[in-house]
């Protein structure tokens, strides 16, 4: 029975007074025993509501110190914490309050409409750490008590902590369950490979009702570091606060750099590690990253693995640039077939991870019958390990492309096209075809070379094709021709001048389809 008492609890003992929770918006700073006073007010009220071991709670805050506050309260008293997006719609939350059976809600004063109207409809009290509007929501005050009056519940590996929903991208999110055991596991072994110093200050500015802005905070709190909360990014403001704060790591999607590095950022010194995640770093951004000295972990992970699988170090990223890294220590992955047998290294396949950080399953028991193999977890990601252990991300299997009864994946397609000389970037999918059920089309983005001029300067996304564009796709497709096989070279190839992104800055492959269908091709 391990452990028995909360992760918070054990970390007071050691380090009452090193600084727990920063925040940016209030300019407030709490030590772990102020974190711990206010973890157990909440807790105490709760409690004296009837809240305990096996019940749900719904979060329904922005990133800010107080989300780790009720996060940890729950915990303390056994109660599952089930974070909600505050972005999403309220039939969306209606849907999840229902689907995990929450018994009750804890908001903010900005999302307090919302949560009374989806506490009401799933049958679930509903409470606010702010004023709360007094007939309607009761209050659950953070201000600390004098007295320490909740005992921590025992708690082993297996205790239920946190149920996360997936970002929906393949369908509707997921429900994640995630143990005690899960967030500890994933908590130490990303600590084992990013390093933890006593004085490290962890900028969280990503959503902590996702896996990366909740992370972070586990991982502070069991290692006795400093979080820095700032409610959202901005690129102007993130780095005036990673410099006004002595901001040792951050995590950040690959867009926020990008946004980072075009207002002029230059990392501080004081700035060790910037985890990069979520979605693939382009070439084009590690490149940059390097060249402003930007000390990049690109990582590979997802909600069901309670954040990173692999990790690639900064002398990784220039050593192997695109590559993921290895696994974290006690995460093993293996490439497979669509049979489920291995292949060999270097070749394509998915990804099936197991370890001690991987769900025991999901809310609905079909996904988890889906998605579980004797090897483990199905990421539905495509990718590959090299001769030297290091993960290659491809894309997702939902993203292969099927041309008579042939299976084609993108990411080869790609790797096929960027060998080209002039092709910087190119997304690739698969388009209908009457004869052969889909055929590969694909978008290029060409450099301008010394032997067609500026030809593209000064075009905008989207601009008609030139007579130089012509030649290149020409030499374009004759270069593949000795390349890949006959079936997996694209039919159907249009030119821009940078590829649709998504927010997150993944290719979003139905804008590529939209350019595509627009172009007539
Ligand atoms: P859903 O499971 O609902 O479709 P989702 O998979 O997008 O949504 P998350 O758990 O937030 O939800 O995201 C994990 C996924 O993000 C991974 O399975 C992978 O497809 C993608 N991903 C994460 N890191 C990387 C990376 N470094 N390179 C490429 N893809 C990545
Ligand atoms: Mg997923």
């Amino acid at each position: 029975d391990w452990p028995t008492r909360d992760l918070l609890a054990h970390r007071v003992d050691a380090t009452p007074q090193r600084t727990a929770l920063v925040d940016v918006a209030t300019d407030e700073s709490w030590s772990y025993r102020e974190f711990d006073d206010r973890v157990d007010a909440v807790a105490s009220t709760l409690e004296a509501t009837g809240l305990g071991r096996g019940d749900r709670l719904g979060v329904l805050m922005d990133t800010r110190p107080a989300f780790a506050v009720v996060c940890f309260a729950a915990l303390r008293l056994g109660v599952t914490v089930v974070p909600l997006n505050v972005r999403e719609t309220e039939p969306e939350l209606v849907s999840k309050a229902d689907r995990t059976t929450l018994t009750a809600l804890v908001c903010e004063r900005d999302t307090e409409a919302v949560a009374l109207d989806v506490a009401d409809a799933a049958d679930a009290s509903c409470y606010s750490v702010d004023d709360p509007d007094a007939d309607r929501t009761q209050p659950v005050s953070i201000a600390p008590k004098r007295e320490q009056s909740v005992d921590p519940v025992d708690v082993t590996r297996d205790t239920e902590a946190v149920i996360m929903f997936t970002s929906g991208t393949s369908g509707e999110p997921k429900g994640v369950r995630l143990t005690i055991g899960n967030l500890v596991a994933s908590a130490t072994a990303s600590a084992f490979r990013l390093g933890v110093d006593p004085d490290d200050r962890w900028l969280c500015c990503l959503p902590m009702y996702h896996m990366g802005g909740l992370a972070p905070v586990l991982r502070s709190t069991l290692y006795g570091t400093t979080v820095v909360v700032q409610r959202a990014f901005d690129a102007e403001s993130t780095a005036r606060v990673i410099d006004a704060r002595a901001v040792t790591g951050v995590s950040l999607v690959p867009t926020m750099v990008t946004r980072l590095l075009e207002a002029g950022w230059q990392p501080p010194e004081s700035l060790r590690s910037v985890l990069l995640g979520g979605a693939p770093a382009s070439s084009e951004l590690l490149e940059r990253c390097r060249e402003r000295s930007v000390p990049v972990y690109p990582t590979y992970g997802m909600t069901e693995t309670a954040s990173q699988i692999a990790t690639a170090t900064p002398e990784e990223t220039q050593q192997y640039p695109g590559t993921v890294g290895q696994p974290l220590a006690f995460t093993d992955v293996s490439v497979v077939d669509d049979d489920g047998s291995p292949v060999e290294s270097g070749e394509r396949g998915e990804l099936v991870v197991s370890g001690p950080t991987v769900t025991p399953g999901y809310l609905e028991s079909d996904h988890t019958t889906a998605a579980f193999t004797d090897r483990g977890l199905r990421t539905g990601d495509i990718g590959h390990r090299d001769q030297d252990g290091y993960l290659w991300i491809s894309n997702r299997r939902s993203d292969r492309i099927v041309t008579g009864g042939e299976n084609v994946d993108p990411g080869e397609v790609i790797e096929a096209l960027c060998t080209h000389s002039r092709v910087e970037a190119a997304a690739v999918v698969g388009l209908p075809d009457e004869e052969w059920g889909e055929r590969v089309a694909a978008v290029v983005v060409f450099d301008s070379s010394p032997n067609t001029g500026d030809s593209n300067a000064g075009a905008t996304n989207g601009a008609s094709e030139t007579a130089d564009d012509g030649l290149a796709v020409a030499s374009l497709l004759a270069h593949c021709d000795g390349r890949l096989a006959g079936f997996k070279q694209p039919k159907t190839v249009a030119v821009t001048d940078a590829l649709p992104r998504t927010a997150s800055g993944t290719v979003d492959r139905d804008a590529v389809r939209a350019l595509l269908s627009e172009r007539g091709v």
